[in-house]
């Protein structure tokens, strides 16, 4: 039925906006930073291993995820 095939279709994109609006904030393909790109703190290599593409320090990664 066409009327299904289009619900699925909207209910897809919405699904593809949500995840690319949420990966927005989570780290990238880029290298780590060893320094925050944003108050310029070193970020430990602990963190970096964990998040790999990480660019903010835990204090810049807390904000940015508040003003969500
Ligand atoms: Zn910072």
């Amino acid at each position: 039925m066409p009327d299904e095939i289009d619900r699925d279709q909207e209910f897809n994109e919405q699904r593809l906006e949500e995840m690319i609006e949420q990966s927005r904030f989570k780290p990238g393909p880029t290298p780590s930073l060893s320094h925050c790109r944003l108050c310029g703190e070193a970020i430990p290599l602990q963190r970096q291993k964990i998040l790999p593409g990480v660019t903010t320090c835990i204090d810049c990664q807390n904000l940015m995820e508040k003003k969500r």
